[in-house]
């Protein structure tokens, strides 16, 4: 305990994921002074892509390109789903905002108003996601239009083959070349690896080498595609210059993890941070809590030998689930990991999964978590706030299963968009020191 250091603040978002990211940007632009920390959290492996909700509620086992209509039945017939409590217009807020400052820094998302859009991934399949990088906008369009492609693969990578992607998109499309090339700068490498490969699109000398090698491989192909790795930072730069050089369309496919565009999102929101009234200690997690009451909270941060002691008047819980290791499962219970707090979960633990692991209805550990009421605190089991200044996010809440029903980051932005909100609220009523 002796190097401690010592910090004081407003409010300390626990979690740095999706769902703590997004509270971070909403806390700075609302000013709110604030802490982050965390690990990485879910983005390396994500797709990059921010779903809304993409399953059918009427056509079970099916994809929906209408989330509205599926938002609007969980309004009607999903009472304690954490979209419930949340107007059509604050679900659009969210996202907009969050979009709008991932574009100010130069990361920009397209899609539809109204429907999703359905991108093609490295298995042949179309997701349905609602917001998408510009960077694969001709994904969804290539799909659409009947126009020859041409599709490129790395040597020496793993993540994505061309060969592959041709043979599964086979039932849908003739037309389909491949060419697999040597990425510029890697002849001596006998692994490359799209992190890599994307940071290394960034300088100018490696996207001429990379038009000079592909000119020549393009015929009558109107489009290019190629695995996600369009840089890390100017993603929209580099694919605007490639597509003036190569004169076609190009567009990004996800990988298999690790995603650039998951770490694309991940850098680009720590960007925005930046000169920001929310500080980050990264990769710092909370390990102790030594005074916890409506008043603040006394945390130790990092390892309890060498800790970095906080002070905060609030805390937003956004830890995830079991991969991030907000929830803990033991034997027979599952547990919240930092303040222990009450979990909804099924009596007992031959209930957390269905006979049948394929059953549409999902099984019920994936619906575990965090009650809140409807200021997005914490609640104990008669419904009342633990404490008045914690608030929680993301994928750690109860009654949703995000992954079955696809609708991951819409889950994260819109419940920290609201719980920032909350916070103000509560904050604004005197109810926080
Ligand atoms: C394989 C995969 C693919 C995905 N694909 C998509 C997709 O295509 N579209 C989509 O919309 N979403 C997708 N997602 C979901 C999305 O990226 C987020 O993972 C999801 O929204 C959950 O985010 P979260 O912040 O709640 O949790 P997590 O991402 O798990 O983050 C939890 C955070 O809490 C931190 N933490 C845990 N304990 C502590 C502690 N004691 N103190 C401080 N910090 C702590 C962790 O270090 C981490 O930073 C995908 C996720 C995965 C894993």
């Amino acid at each position: 305990m002796e190097s401690c250091w010592h910090i004081e603040t407003d409010l300390l978002i626990a979690g740095s994921g999706m769902a703590g990211m997004s509270a971070a940007l909403f806390a700075a632009n609302r000013g709110v002074n604030a802490f982050i920390a965390g690990g990485a959290g879910g983005f390396e492996y994500s797709s990059g892509l921010l779903d809304l909700w993409g399953i059918s509620l009427t056509k079970k086992g099916q994809i929906t390109r209408k989330p509205w209509d599926m938002l609007e039945k969980i309004f009607e017939n999903m009472p304690s789903h954490p979209f419930a409590n949340q107007k059509k217009d604050t679900i659009k807020q969210a996202f907009f905002e969050l979009t709008a400052s991932l574009k100010a820094m130069g990361l920009a998302y397209t899609g539809y108003d109204a429907l999703n859009s359905m991108v093609m991934t490295p298995f042949g399949t179309l997701k349905p996601t609602y917001r998408l990088p510009y960077t694969m906008k001709s994904n969804v369009e290539a799909f659409k239009k009947k126009e020859p492609w041409l599709i490129l693969d790395f040597k020496g990578l793993r993540e994505f083959s061309a060969v592959f992607f041709k043979e599964v998109m086979k039932k849908h499309r003739k037309d389909i070349r491949t060419q697999c090339i040597e990425f510029p700068g890697t002849s001596l490498q006998s692994q490359v690896f799209t992190p890599f490969l994307a940071r290394n699109f960034e300088t100018d000398q490696v996207q001429q080498k990379f038009i000079k090698k592909v000119k020549p491989l393009l015929k009558k192909e109107t489009y290019l595609g190629l695995p996600a790795v369009l840089g890390v930072h100017s993603s929209e730069k580099i694919l605007n210059i490639l597509e003036k050089e190569l004169g076609v369309k190009i567009f990004e496919i996800p990988t298999s993890p690790v995603s650039v565009p998951g770490i694309r999102l991940k850098e680009t929101m720590m960007k925005a941070l930046e000169n920001s009234s929310v500080k980050t200690l990264q990769n710092l997690r909370v390990v102790k809590v030594l005074k916890a009451s409506d008043k603040g909270f006394d945390c130790l941060l990092g390892s309890e030998q060498n800790p970095v002691r906080i002070h905060a008047k609030a805390i937003l819980l956004a830890t995830g689930r079991f991969l991030g290791r907000g929830l803990y499962a033991s034997q027979k219970k599952i547990r919240e990991s930092i303040f222990d707090l009450p979990v909804c979960q099924p009596g007992t633990r031959r209930k957390w999964y269905r006979q049948d692991y394929f059953n549409q209805q999902g099984h019920k550990i994936h619906q575990a978590g965090i009650e809140t009421d409807d200021f997005a605190r914490a609640v104990d089991k008669e419904k009342r706030p633990v404490f008045n200044n914690l608030f929680v996010s993301g994928s750690i809440l109860a009654h949703q299963d995000w992954i079955r029903t696809k609708c991951g980051a819409g889950l994260s932005i819109v419940t920290s968009f609201h719980a920032i909100r909350s916070y103000l609220q509560i904050r604004q009523g005197g109810k926080i020191c």
